[in-house]
């Protein structure tokens, strides 16, 4: 039967895995690029989201 590999060794409070697209590490930060709203909710601006890596300094959303 096929049946979920445990995946849950490292448990992260943002709970996605995003890696560094370009050195591959997963010491990456999430942020919100206040420049850039997405869409607005109830009149709340939702900014694009902003991922920093801690390792090589990449940032992308
Ligand atoms: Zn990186």
């Amino acid at each position: 039967m096929a049946r979920k590999p445990k995946e849950m060794d490292t448990k992260e409070s943002s709970g996605t895995r995003v890696v560094c697209p370009r050195c591959g590490s997963i010491r990456v930060h999430s942020g919100e690029d206040k420049g850039k709203v997405m869409t607005y909710i109830g009149g709340i601006p939702v900014y694009k989201k902003l991922w920093t890596c801690k390792d090589c300094g990449n940032q992308w959303g």
